[in-house]
């Protein structure tokens, strides 16, 4: 057995001072059971624990870290950016080497608004989307997560899951009212909902791919189909690329399916580890935004020099030879060979055919979707598509299955309902190393 003596202690310390002990719930561990460990130093892909233990990260800071932790590139920027000041308050230049980054290599952003979090970035489309619309109702879908703000905090997916209380107590009937949800991956609800709103449905808000109830990919033409029918109806289609930027592709996933969308909600990656959201899209509903336009947005810190400075060194090192689809404002420096996109996505079948193989020689009935460097393994035996097939998930066989690659020294978000990340800092053999601590836990299981 590792010890987590110095975790143990600070967590009961913080339990005093913190509700639950932590600043976001999941973190907890409440859904795998024991306590969370405390973390003061992570590079490449490790994080160590206070107490010296060294784990291969899959959470990667719950998804910004995909070029690893404390990437020296990124450190630096940061470093020659806070000699300068910490924040301003008044436009700076990074402002818009950052804006010019985000429209030139997102293929449906036009303009784009800094925000501090995925979270405001999502609340602001809303509020854009039906500001341009003049509409209120939006549909969101079963176990998409688009942050915090009140009409998303319905049927949410990942924490909110698995506390027992999908819509948060404290958001008023008459706000959640407004927010349709309707099941991922199928079409019929959809026009039916349609039908029965005519003329009153701003906005269709989506993960293209689902990554906070486990992993689900969409079925091929579904999103086809979202475009196609937001379009026939005059409503807008919300890409929330907040986890899926700049994960699975330079261009998220409407680059990676060919889909676009009115509007895109950024974050996490963007911020390269830094607080930072986006939201951007068709100029023409950008511009509806204060100043120019009737529908109120603002943040005292967006757009803040360390978060820009931060974020532009990781899309630039991330950058490489997808130029082709960047244009010509992207700065010489994201020239270069390797393309990191294709080596996640080696990595990204190594393990999901390692842990395939575990699986099965174990004898354990087990799904692994997977999406690039996103991945999520269920123990379940009927494909997972949407939120109700996760929720047929063995999820006490998760827990222990989370321990034990946990004490082997693999950690793992402490969820079955939360997406795995893979970063340019993983090796061949940090993989194998994985597979291998999966095999041995899941004979045991
Ligand atoms: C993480 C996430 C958010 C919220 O972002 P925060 O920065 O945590 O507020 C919104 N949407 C999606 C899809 C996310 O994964």
């Amino acid at each position: 057995m590792i010890s987590r003596i110095k975790s143990e202690a600070l967590f009961a310390e913080a339990l005093n001072y913190i509700p639950g002990g932590v600043n976001s719930p999941v973190r907890a561990f409440r859904a795998v059971g024991g306590k969370p460990f405390f973390v003061n130093k992570a590079s490449g892909c490790r994080v160590t624990d206070v107490d010296g233990n060294e784990y291969i990260d899959y959470v990667g800071t719950w998804g910004p870290a995909i070029l690893g932790h404390a990437h020296p590139k990124i450190i630096s920027a940061i470093k020659t950016a806070a000699e300068f000041g910490t924040s301003f308050g008044i436009p700076n230049p990074s402002e818009v080497t950052m804006a010019k980054l985000i429209c030139s290599l997102v293929p449906s952003v036009q303009k784009v608004r800094m925000t501090n979090s995925g979270t405001e970035a999502c609340m602001s489309a809303i509020r854009l989307a039906r500001g341009f619309t003049r509409r209120d109702k939006i549909i969101k879908f079963d176990g998409c997560y688009h942050g915090h703000a009140d009409s998303l905090l319905v049927k949410a997916g990942s924490g909110a899951l698995t506390f027992g209380h999908p819509d948060s107590a404290g958001v008023p009937a008459d706000f959640a009212k407004h927010t349709l949800v309707l099941p991922y991956n199928e079409t019929e609800p959809l026009q039916a909902t349609f039908a029965a709103n005519k003329d009153q449905i701003a906005c269709i808000i989506v993960e293209p791919v689902a990554g906070n109830a486990g992993l689900f990919v969409p079925k091929p033409g579904w999103l086809e189909f979202l475009r196609q029918i937001t379009v026939e109806n005059g409503a807008l289609l919300i890409f929330d690329e907040v986890m899926t930027g700049f994960r699975l592709a330079l261009g998220g996933a409407q680059q990676r399916f060919g889909i676009t969308p009115d509007l895109t909600c950024l974050g996490k990656i963007i911020g390269g580890g830094l607080p930072v959201g986006a939201f951007g899209g068709r100029a023409d509903i950008m511009d509806y935004l204060a100043p120019l336009g009737p529908v109120y947005q603002a943040g005292t810190l967006s757009g803040n020099p360390l978060a820009m400075a931060a974020g532009i060194a990781a899309l630039e090192e991330l950058g490489s030879c997808t130029r082709e689809s960047a244009g010509d404002i992207v700065p010489r420096s994201l020239e270069r060979s390797c393309d990191a996109y294709t080596r996640l996505d080696q990595l990204g079948a190594l393990l999901e055919t390692g842990m395939r193989e575990a699986a099965k020689s174990a004898g354990v009935p087990a799904v692994f979707n997977r999406c690039g460097s996103m991945f999520c393994g269920y123990f379940a035996s009927e494909p997972v598509w949407n939120l109700s097939d996760a929720m047929k998930a063995d999820r006490e066989r998760f827990k222990k299955f989370f321990h034990g690659v946990l004490d082997a020294g693999v950690y793992l978000a402490p969820s079955q309902f939360e997406a795995g990340f893979i970063s340019t800092a993983h090796s061949e053999a940090d993989i194998e190393k994985t597979v291998s601590a999966a095999a041995k836990v899941m004979k045991a299981l």
